[in-house]
């Protein structure tokens, strides 16, 4: 999908001339990717009439730079097509929030559950993770080994066979012992049957959670809308997980089980790493599906990221003041390209023998472990220079919460360090990045 319509967009900054018809054209390419990836009819009408609309032949014969009034129009059409525009629902500290997961077998619901109950956990909330899943013969070994390698208290029988007792009993225990986050994974079937919507009502109507997380496989193409509008006629759908992003996943689904449902898109899994769980947000995501494989539509889609990220941390720089924040989400817009190979390999010059021994999953998988650590700290110290952290106890801390060791913890401060004295010398009024910054 990224492809095609990336190369469409090139092809017309070849054009001499941007007329309406150039714009028709572009139109009409860019409509058949979406479509050929399984997006609705109506959805992909919609989009066309938008675009024409923004893209006013008036306002474009006097505008400056003709192809990026289209590209963003484009662009934010596509946006809007993964965001439905709704808040997403968040857990509220001091409250006893309850999740439950459904989805159909195979989606990612057991392994989504325990990376979702890992990052709320690092944000230092009390979770707990209920089976509530009796159909599949192995699930409550499966979340019993996930949960214990990520510290993650668990509940579950072998005994009882009802899965609605088994989530009601869960439930009541965590909540007895003053947890603040209970996560509840349910079965799924291979098909979407009358008999698994029935077991989700019941279960819904027993727990009645805060809100209900639709985990579909990012893989399935074809299918994403109809599972989608199956699950959103018999549970009250609040938000959805992505799975399986890693793999050559392009977005096509996620768009349609969005419109589908009309939820917010609140996690992609990228791996089956309990860390390989990454914060949705739509600029980033459609930013990726346009760059793969296109080394032009990536460069732009980076520099626009770039430009809109960046925003605070130029800011800052321009006073001297690079803080652990900074860092985060330089490594955060990285993470969002997708995988480093894939990244390199679109770099010109970057031949297969040059690429030889550069492992990128391990560097991918570094960066996440980097990500955890960030998440891991408080607001107060993310926007610090790194000071606090010379107080061992909060270091342990970090260390306890991101599951990364003390002393790659120490190496990564200590870049963050190094970098920082460079932009505190190039920084302030006098400096060369205060006198770059027209905001300072
Ligand atoms: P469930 O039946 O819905 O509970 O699905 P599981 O959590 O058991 O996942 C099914 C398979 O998909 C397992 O082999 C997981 O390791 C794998 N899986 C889940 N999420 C991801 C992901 O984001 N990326 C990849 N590559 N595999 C995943
Ligand atoms: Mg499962």
């Amino acid at each position: 999908l990224g492809t095609r319509i990336s190369s469409a967009l090139q092809a017309l900054s070849k054009e001499p001339v941007i007329d309406e018809k150039a714009v028709d054209a572009l139109l009409r390419e860019i409509c058949g990717a979406l479509l050929e990836s399984d997006v609705n009819v109506m959805l992909v009408h919609k989009l066309r009439q938008n675009v024409k609309k923004r893209v006013d032949m008036g306002a474009l014969a006097t505008s400056g730079n003709k192809r990026k009034v289209i590209q963003t129009a484009v662009f934010d059409e596509l946006c809007s097509l993964v965001d439905p525009g709704v808040q997403p629902w968040k857990p509220r500290k001091g409250k006893q929030n309850v999740i439950m997961f459904v989805g159909l077998q195979g989606s990612g619901k057991t392994t989504s559950c325990t990376k979702l109950a890992a990052y709320y956990k690092r944000k230092g909330m009390k979770v707990g993770l209920v089976c509530a899943d009796t159909f599949r013969a192995g699930a409550f070994d499966q979340l019993k080994q996930n949960a214990s390698r990520a510290h993650i208290p668990f509940y579950g029988s072998y005994a009882e066979a009802d899965p609605v007792q088994i989530a009601m009993d869960g439930v009541a225990q965590f909540k007895d012992s003053k947890f603040e986050l209970i996560i509840v994974d349910t079965s799924g079937r291979h098909k979407q049957e009358a008999e698994l919507f029935a077991e989700m009502e019941q279960i819904a109507a027993a727990i009645k959670p805060d809100n209900t997380i639709f985990v579909m496989d990012g893989t399935i193409g074809q299918a994403a809308d109809s599972q989608a509008r199956a699950f959103k006629e018999s549970v009250d759908i609040g938000s959805i997980i992505i799975t399986k992003m890693d793999g050559h996943a392009k977005g096509g689904g996620a768009i349609s089980a969005v419109a589908a449902t009309g939820s917010p898109i609140v996690f992609i899994g990228t791996g089956e790493h309990v860390h390989d769980l990454d914060q949705f947000s739509a600029r980033p995501f459609v930013s990726k599906m346009l760059g793969m494989g296109d080394i032009s539509g990536l460069v732009e889609t980076v520099q626009d990221m770039h430009l809109e990220k960046n925003e605070d941390m130029m800011k800052n720089l321009a006073k001297g003041v690079f803080t652990l924040k900074d860092m985060r989400d330089q490594l955060q817009n990285i993470l969002n390209m997708g995988p480093l190979n894939k990244l390199m390999g679109m770099v010109p010059g970057m031949s297969p023998e040059m690429m030889k021994g550069f492992d990128a999953d391990e560097s991918t998988r570094r960066l996440r472990s980097y990500m955890s650590v960030f998440d891991s700290m408080t607001e107060i110290e993310l926007n610090s220079d790194g000071k606090y952290f010379e107080d061992e106890s909060r270091l342990r801390r970090v260390a306890r919460g991101s599951g990364v060791r003390p002393v790659e913890i120490q190496a990564l401060l200590h870049q963050h360090r190094q970098f920082g004295q460079i932009v505190k010398k190039m920084g302030g009024p006098k400096g060369m990045l205060g006198k770059m910054n027209p905001a300072a």
